[in-house]
């Protein structure tokens, strides 16, 4: 299942130029309604579930819900950030509710260099980036 909007949760992030999950979406899957100052996935079927705009949401107004194939309907996922940890609450649907804290990158926004660690690296090789570093040796027939 694609993220929806609970509308009334959602503000409209107040009205800036762009709303954090138009912003952040890696598929532009999300829309702000302006007149309801409400957002939306204008095209869930193109949506895969990645929980970047129920993460950054600053008010908790997205959600996924899990194919019934996979997941129990009734449960929910739900992630909340803070500035050094992300806390997960899994919800059961008998209620059961388990939640798991790990931290995150604290890189700021934009200085993150994925590049920094290939000094000296073959970026054609089809070797992973740390496959030697591993330890392990490509066997070729
Ligand atoms: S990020 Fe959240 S509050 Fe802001 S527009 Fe999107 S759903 Fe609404
Ligand atoms: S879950 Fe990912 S792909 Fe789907 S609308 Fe949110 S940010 Fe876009």
């Amino acid at each position: 299942m694609p993220s929806f909007v609970i509308d009334e949760k959602c503000d409209g992030c107040k009205g800036g130029d762009k709303t954090a999950c138009m912003y952040i979406c890696p598929n532009d899957l999300m829309v702000l309604d302006a007149n309801a100052m409400k957002a939306y996935n204008q095209e869930p079927d193109a949506c895969w579930e990645c929980y970047s705009c129920v993460k950054i949401c600053p008010q908790g107004a997205i959600e996924i819900r899990g194919y019934s194939d996979f997941v129990p309907l009734g449960g929910s996922v739900v992630p909340m950030r803070s500035s050094d940890s992300i806390m997960w609450t899994i919800k059961f649907r008998n209620g059961t509710l388990k939640r798991f804290k790990f931290p995150i990158r604290t890189t700021a926004e934009g200085a993150a260099n994925a590049y920094e660690d290939a000094r000296g690296k073959d970026l054609d090789s089809e070797l992973l980036f740390n496959e030697e570093a591993e330890g392990y040796t490509l066997v070729t027939p």
